[in-house]
């Protein structure tokens, strides 16, 4: 019996690119009660491998956090296995806009003692007794409640940037330090107020929301899935965006535009901004807000100490640098005394201004012009034929089509056979309903395109 990979990256890379098929990337997390992560593990090992599935994913006594990339061919399987585990059954899967089919060479599952590093003893506590979850139009409704308290479980330069109108915003540096804040903080609402959490993509509030349950508060909402989802809810449902600026993201981007408002300030000068950076100086790589300009003038460093450094040749900031534990350097968070404008805790709900336009370049991608014909109405999994709905031009038999939607990715066939109002038929035109056999399921949001031949 396999349990582990045994190819290498590379090998793994190479298998990918020949094998050609499009992958697609998502994310979950789920927290229970495991008695054997182990043969938990061992169990998951067994069924995704054979799909090709590779990823990061913890296993712990408290439930699994898992980062994955599959064939897209293989979603519904992998979809139909999850759903045969009584608490993954209909969780909700975050699957990536952007898809790199390289995001993951290996299938890795590990046996943690958690999911998430959240340095909280909570042995104590149920982690499945967690608030209720709502969505963005729920959530929006609650918050224009006069009884409820909304509370934001990010850091401080997290909120910072962009945060929920009326937000507590505690001046943390990890989510652990939030709890006993909060607690405090909120001793006398615990059974006449709502409390209303939120945080990035969802998982801290699954804890905390358990964490003050556990504490006695009556009335617990979580946000579900975070920032993340309730802002593709708020563009999907054209709903109006209560939180203002920017979403604080882990990668390059370092922030993610929500609404066009600024609501921080360059940490230097004051002038309204909400573009992070990391202080130059390789010793103090101090994250924190930095305007152009100052980046400029200040050669994208922190203060007057770092500026002088940078100027140094490098072999003597080599020198400089030595004995300086890395850790320390990294997990320096935008505290800083020669940070003027630093802001935390207290936050503004009012923009300090817009954000300025960016030009959107068009991204450079092969032109195939391809005509809309119509959308997705229904799929009709015993028979295997997907149902369509032409709203302009013609589908006729022979050509080439593209099915093209958020779940489904893209798929291009040739219709050979086609059946327009019940009947089968060469040509569907407006107003017609088309059916077809297709080998995948289609959605409602799908739409239907002709290729040239
Ligand atoms: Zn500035
Ligand atoms: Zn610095």
């Amino acid at each position: 019996m396999q349990l582990f990979n045994t190819l290498s990256a590379e090998e793994r890379a190479e298998l990918i690119e020949q094998s050609g098929k499009q992958r697609l990337t998502l994310s979950f997390y789920a927290y229970t009660h495991l008695q054997d992560p182990q043969e938990f593990r061992n169990m998951l090992f067994l069924a995704w491998n054979p799909l090709e599935v590779l990823g990061r994913i913890y296993v712990a006594t408290e439930g699994i956090n898992a980062q994955l990339s599959l064939p897209a061919d293989n979603f519904y399987a992998f979809k139909d296995h999850l759903d045969t585990i009584p608490f993954l059954n209909g969780i909700r899967l975050n699957v990536a806009v952007e898809h790199d089919d390289m995001s993951f060479l290996k299938l890795t599952i590990k046996v943690r003692s958690k999911i998430v590093a959240d340095g909280l003893d909570d042995a104590s506590f149920d982690v499945t007794n967690k608030g209720i979850h709502l969505g963005a139009k729920d959530f929006n409704e609650m918050l224009s409640d006069p009884n409820t308290i909304v509370v934001d479980f990010r850091n401080h330069y997290e909120s910072e940037i962009g945060h929920f109108r009326g937000a507590i915003t505690p001046d943390v540096d990890t989510f652990r330090e939030s709890l006993p804040v909060i607690e405090d903080q909120l001793a006398n609402h615990k059974e006449d107020k709502n409390l209303l959490m939120y945080c990035t993509g969802g998982i801290r509030c699954e804890k905390a929301s358990a964490f003050f349950k556990h504490k006695g508060f009556k009335n617990v909402y979580q946000l579900e899935g975070g920032i993340i989802e309730y802002t593709r809810q708020v563009k999907a449902e054209g709903l109006e965006s209560k939180f203002i600026g920017k979403n604080f993201v882990f990668d390059a981007r370092l922030g993610e535009r929500i609404t066009d408002d600024i609501v921080a300030q360059c940490h230097q000068c004051g002038k309204p901004c909400d573009n992070h950076t990391n202080c130059a100086n390789e010793a103090c790589h101090l994250l924190f807000i930095q305007c152009d300009e100052c980046k400029e003038t200040m050669h994208n460093t922190c203060s007057a100490e770092c500026l002088e450094v940078v100027q140094l040749p490098e072999e003597e900031q080599k020198a400089l640098r030595r004995g300086i534990m890395k850790g320390n350097m990294i997990f320096k968070k935008g505290k800083s005394d020669s940070l003027t404008y630093k802001n935390s805790g207290e936050l503004t709900d009012v923009a300090l201004a817009p954000a300025p336009k960016v030009k959107v370049k068009p991204i450079a991608r092969p032109r195939i012009k391809k005509v809309l014909l119509g959308k997705g109405q229904h799929y009709f999994p015993k028979a295997q034929v997907g149902q369509f709905l032409i709203e302009e031009h013609e589908l006729n038999v022979g050509d080439t089509i593209l099915i093209s939607g958020p779940s489904t990715g893209e798929q291009q066939l040739v219709v050979d056979r086609m059946m327009v109002n019940g009947k089968e038929s060469m040509v569907a035109i407006a107003g017609d309903k088309v059916t077809f056999n297709l080998p995948f399921r289609i959605r409602l949001s799908d739409k239907l395109y002709k290729l040239p031949n």
